[in-house]
């Protein structure tokens, strides 16, 4: 079986979730060999990435160049092809980073691409089924390709959780002990933590046609749902601007506060420093709540450090039920109120009190 690579993206020094998430799917494709992290980047952040996915990778390739500094998939689509051997996979993040840099890269390594792949359901020599989603969700596809020639896949962030039943997904000698990106620490008598490999010699001169201008931090409202533990986050399910309320009496009866899908801001009913997706705001709930939102890939990489997903939606194919803990499906205008009722019930038992998280 050919070699396995994880791209891991990173920002400020910290991996992204997906670090522990590429393992997953690798394990999937082949339960016999570690995958390899490969990690792009500059300067002290860089060597703080590959430093926390020693516990998590039993190798990392490190490729420090100051033109990666910033992202600009070109270059790094460049570097990789310097370094990733013929025939290999290469598991990338289905985000828009990862979207900008596996079609190309595929192409250059004359390899089978697949975009948003949620599950890996066998490999058989050299023909890999996977199934993936079209249509934004609407339609499940179970692929088969032949990967002889190698494989870029872009793996949805949350659909290969290194949950407790993915142990088994994990590489031989290793353990799983939280669900957080470097979480994997090698066992009594297991291997070492893993070992950076600088690949920065085999890079060259990197050259692009774009350029870096600037980073532009998302506008912050009256609320920052970034930094709030429990969020009902309302889609175009909600259907009109009206019914916001219904979300909104129900956040006040938990203590919560209320963020939206794209097509809410898009349709002007609650402020852009309300939204959550790749174009919009990163949240870190505990708990999360996607009242009438399908789980497009925009909107779930907005959604970091593995919250408690709660996803109501009357379409019981909706992609969010992938990734949630706890599917509802019902009409949320019925579910909603009545869940806010319940919660002010429970909340007025003496000797209970609400929290916050
Ligand atoms: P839909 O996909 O229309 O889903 C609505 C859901 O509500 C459906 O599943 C339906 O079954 C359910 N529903 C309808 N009525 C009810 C009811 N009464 N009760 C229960 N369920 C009901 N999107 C983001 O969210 N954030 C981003 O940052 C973002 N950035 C983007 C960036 C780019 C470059 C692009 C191209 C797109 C971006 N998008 C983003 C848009 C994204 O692709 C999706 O279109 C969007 O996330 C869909 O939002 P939604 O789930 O609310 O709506």
């Amino acid at each position: 079986m050919a070699r396995i690579f994880a791209y891991i993206v990173h920002k400020s020094g910290v991996p992204d979730d997906t670090a522990a998430e590429l393992p997953v799917a690798a394990r999937k494709i082949d339960p016999t060999q570690p995958c390899t992290a490969i990690v792009t980047g500059w300067g002290a952040d860089l060597d703080r990435v590959c430093e926390s996915l020693r516990d998590s990778y039993s190798e990392i390739w490190k490729i420090a160049k100051e033109s990666l500094a910033y992202p600009n998939a070109e270059l790094v689509r460049k570097a990789l092809l310097c370094v990733v051997p013929a025939g290999s996979i290469v598991l990338v993040p289905h985000a828009h980073f990862g979207v900008d840099l596996s079609p190309g890269l595929s192409i250059k390594m004359d390899a089978v691409y697949l975009p948003d792949v949620v599950d890996i359901e066998d490999v058989e020599g050299d023909c890999l089924k996977a199934s993936r989603q079209e249509f934004g969700g609407q339609v499940s596809a179970h692929m088969r390709c032949n990967i002889s020639r190698g494989a870029v896949l872009n793996i949805r962030p949350g659909a290969f959780r290194p949950s407790e039943g993915a142990t088994a997904a994990l590489p031989a000698g290793f353990t799983l002990e939280k669900m957080t990106p470097g979480a994997f620490r090698p066992s009594e008598g297991a291997p070492a933590a893993g070992q950076v490999v600088d690949k920065s010699g085999d890079v060259g001169a990197l050259t692009s046609r774009r350029r870096y201008l600037e980073t532009v931090a998302a506008e912050m409202g009256d609320v920052d749902i970034a930094k709030e533990p429990v969020l009902i986050s309302i889609g175009r399910g909600i259907g009109e601007q009206e019914n916001i309320a219904i979300a909104e009496d129900l956040a006040e009866a938990m203590g919560a506060a209320v963020s939206c899908s794209r097509p809410v801001v898009d349709a002007k009913w609650m402020d852009k420093s309300r939204q959550v997706g790749s174009s919009g705001q990163t949240v870190r709930p505990k708990v999360y709540l996607a009242c009438g939102i399908s789980g497009s890939f925009q909107h779930l990489a907005g959604i970091k450090g593995n919250p408690f997903i709660v996803a109501i939606n009357k379409n019981p194919k909706a992609p969010i039920f992938r990734v949630a803990e706890v599917g509802i499906v019902d009409d949320l205008l019925e579910f909603l109120p009545a869940l806010a009722a319940r919660v002010r019930e429970e909340s007025c038992v003496p000797g209970k009190e609400r929290q916050r998280s």
